[in-house]
């Protein structure tokens, strides 16, 4: 992995340690990781866990996911004449969650592009492979545990659907499922498995 990423993600201090020669960091559970005080986890159902919120905070924005292969975010999009805008792609969606958390967007504010890149991820986990924290977590050079976007992403669709906005039938059942009831259940307008990818 070159130096001059490593330094950008965790500062001068992971660069120097390496040149020194000094171990990796132990490892750390994320609920052992500082949350950020001005989130309010509470607020979050879904999302409001440790280890979802630490993620968050831990994407350098480096851009490595966007090298994932058979994303559906990324596949729909293009598909669907909307080029490589950001917001259709793993580090726009942790973006926009971050937007969230932070408050500097409420829920019902969301863009209908912010909406609909959500509703094209189907939480496949496959942006995990390519992601740089996780990267320098398996090589062993940083104490960051991974980012797993598998279920953070699955947490913020199930968020959005909660909000009333149409995630799908996977996640309106979901959301049945919590409640008691029986889904309601129209086709999706256009549903996209790994299958089709
Ligand atoms: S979870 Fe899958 S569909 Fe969603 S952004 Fe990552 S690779 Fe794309
Ligand atoms: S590769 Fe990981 S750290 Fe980089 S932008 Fe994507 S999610 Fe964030």
């Amino acid at each position: 992995m070159p130096s001059e990423l490593l330094s950008q993600m965790y500062g001068d201090r992971i660069a120097a340690d390496q040149e020194l020669g000094e171990p990796p960091l132990p490892w750390r559970p994320p609920e052992e990781l500082p949350l950020p005080a001005w989130v309010d986890i509470g607020k979050w159902r879904h999302l409001g866990k440790p280890e979802l919120i630490n993620a968050v905070f831990r994407c350098t924005r480096c851009g490595m996911c966007l090298t994932t292969e058979r994303c559906a975010t990324m596949i729909k999009a293009r598909r669907r004449g909307k080029g490589h805008h950001e917001l259709y792609t793993p580090r726009g969606l942790i973006s926009v969650i971050r937007a969230l958390l932070e408050e500097r967007v409420q829920i019902d504010e969301l863009s209908p592009q912010a909406v609909e890149a959500a509703s094209f991820c189907t939480a496949c986990g496959r942006c995990s492979v390519p992601c740089i924290v996780n990267k320098a977590y398996h090589e062993g050079i940083s104490p960051s545990p991974n980012i797993d976007h598998k279920q953070l992403f699955e947490s913020y669709k199930l968020t959005l659907a909660e909000a009333g906005y149409d995630m799908g039938r996977r996640y309106r059942k979901m959301l049945a499922a919590v409640a008691g009831q029986p889904a309601a259940d129209p086709p999706d307008e256009e549903g996209m498995e790994d299958e089709d990818l």
